[in-house]
């Protein structure tokens, strides 16, 4: 009988009246006039409302006005930005439940009014548990739409077509998660297979694999692409026509799936963009999907029996490569496009099966980057997504890949002595380490001497350096003990500074 409903806020008003009854009575007139219409009406609690701000106090007000044509609208950032628990929700008959929003967002400490206009964003990006507050709203009964109430300022200036697709993808893994609508289960990768990297001259890039230790094994029998491996660390270097114009970069990753066909499907449910696949007719088959930031991912096998083997498509060119220094890629750290962000997260989490791990900022020299790591369970998998605030900047839109050697200090020495050039790490940082950490004899002074940064956190120790930048793309030597868990933020901001020191010296 209601052609339309119109949702009505609590008021914000300084002058507004602190008078339940009186609220009552004033929404059921309003509820008189719209019924007259064949509007009903939906009252909502604002967080930030001058005396109404709980959902529980809206419904309240509601039930005391008992009128067929007056309901509650549910917003999940209104009850849980102010820490309201959802299980009262149950109180509620579903009937009277007349819509329900759904935003997400970063827990953050600030003015809850800012927090809601700047900073919402879709279900699965944030740190709400928005899934568990659909859960308890379903449970009343309500069969209304799931709608999304979104602000934030990267939607109010992206396109919104990608934008459509993101809200789409966040919506398909809420019905999954809460479940309601089945999706191809998750084929969560166990490895990285392969980063590939695009370069438009392949000699820079070929001499530092080459420092590092990497070996040119084989070359792909139709396209210009070369295979460098060392342990289990295995780098393309690619000059066909897929290089872009902007350099060197890293374009995509293989990633080591147990039933590649299965994870594509998943892909493709999720609305990821499924690649043709660029190859002859009697290559293996590679499934592939983009990323939000147009990184190619494959889904793929090394040396797995019953599945096709991705360096079938590759012919030997060289020895076996020496296992001994790098044992294998333990992080990409993947710059994203400003708009992209969150979308990056929830793609990696909800495509592959990934999880997210809390935002963490980092100081740069241009501004404050943003970045969040997405891992499997046993670490083989690990990528940071990072946005940075100036984004046309070649620093902040630097992408790395990391390799994990049990010993960075002989990497290091090895790499040096090879002509590798590490980048130089400014003195002050080890006076500030020495004054933090209790370090053996000489210790110091060797990681001072190589430019090797510390770390560590409740589970261990972390140490690592840098290579110079090729185009966007360096390299990482990481030695991670005793189950360290993270990247080295803490340095993240001495590597920034030290790189745009080396940037304004070479000018490059
Ligand atoms: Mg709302
Ligand atoms: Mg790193």
């Amino acid at each position: 009988m209601y052609k339309r409903q119109i949702l009505v806020c609590s008021s914000v008003s300084p002058q507004a009246v602190d008078d339940d009854a009186l609220a009552a009575e004033q929404l059921s007139r309003l509820a008189d006039l719209a019924r007259e219409s064949g509007v009903k009406v939906a009252y909502e609690a604002l967080a930030w409302g001058r005396h109404v701000s709980t959902y529980d106090h809206a419904w309240r007000i509601v039930e005391a006005a008992g009128h067929p044509a007056l309901g509650t609208c549910l917003d999940s950032f209104h009850i849980l930005s102010r820490g309201s628990d959802p299980k009262g929700i149950a109180d509620i008959p579903g009937e009277k439940i007349f819509f329900l929003q759904l935003a997400d967002a970063p827990l953050l400490a600030m003015d809850v009014l800012q927090w809601s206009r700047h900073y919402r964003c879709f279900p699965g990006q944030g740190g709400f548990d928005v899934a568990g507050l659909v859960r308890h709203v379903l449970r009343t009964g309500y069969d209304g739409p799931l709608s999304l109430e979104v602000f934030n300022d990267v939607f109010r200036q992206a396109d919104a077509g990608p934008t459509a697709v993101d809200a789409r993808r966040s919506l398909l893994v809420l019905q999954e998660t809460v479940g309601r609508a089945p999706l191809p289960d998750p084929v969560v990768p166990t490895g990285v297979a392969f980063a590939e990297l695009v370069t438009p001259d392949a000699e820079p890039l070929t001499a530092l694999l080459g420092s590092l230790g990497f070996t040119r094994t084989a070359r792909h029998r139709g396209k210009p692409v070369t295979l460098w491996e060392q342990g289990e660390a295995r780098i393309l270097v690619n000059t066909g026509p897929a290089v872009r114009r902007d350099g060197t970069q890293l374009a995509a990753i293989g990633l080591e799936s147990p039933d590649p066909a299965a994870a594509a499907r998943r892909a493709e449910a999720l609305l990821a963009p499924v690649l043709p696949r660029r190859r002859a007719p009697e290559d293996a088959p590679l499934d592939a999907v983009a990323a939000p930031d147009g990184t190619e991912l494959f889904f793929c096998a090394t040396g797995r029996p019953g599945l096709p083997d991705w360096r079938a498509d590759f012919e030997d060119t060289g020895p076996a490569p020496d296992p001994s220094g790098i044992r294998r890629i333990d992080h990409l750290a993947l710059t994203q496009p400003w708009h992209h962000f969150d979308e990056a997260a929830l793609f990696h989490r909800g495509v592959l099966g990934l999880h997210a791990q809390e935002s963490v900022d980092v100081a740069d020299p241009y501004g404050l980057l943003r970045s969040r790591a997405v891992t499997n369970a046993d670490g083989s998998v690990r990528i940071a997504l990072t946005v940075g605030a100036a984004p046309t900047d070649e620093t902040v839109q630097a992408q790395h890949i990391a390799l994990a050697t049990d010993d960075v200090v002989a990497a290091a020495c090895r790499f040096r002595e090879a002509g590798g050039r590490l980048l130089p790490v400014p003195a002050n940082y080890y006076d500030d380490l020495a004054a933090r950490f209790e370090f053996a004899d000489g210790e110091l002074e060797t990681y001072r001497d190589l430019g090797i940064l510390y770390d560590r956190d409740a589970h261990g120790v972390f140490r690592h350096c840098y290579t110079r930048t090729i185009g966007r793309v360096f390299f990482e030597l990481v030695q991670r003990d005793d189950g360290y868990r993270g990247y080295g933020a803490a340095n993240a901001p001495v590597r920034l500074a030290a790189q745009h020191a080396v940037r304004g010296l070479t000018g490059g």
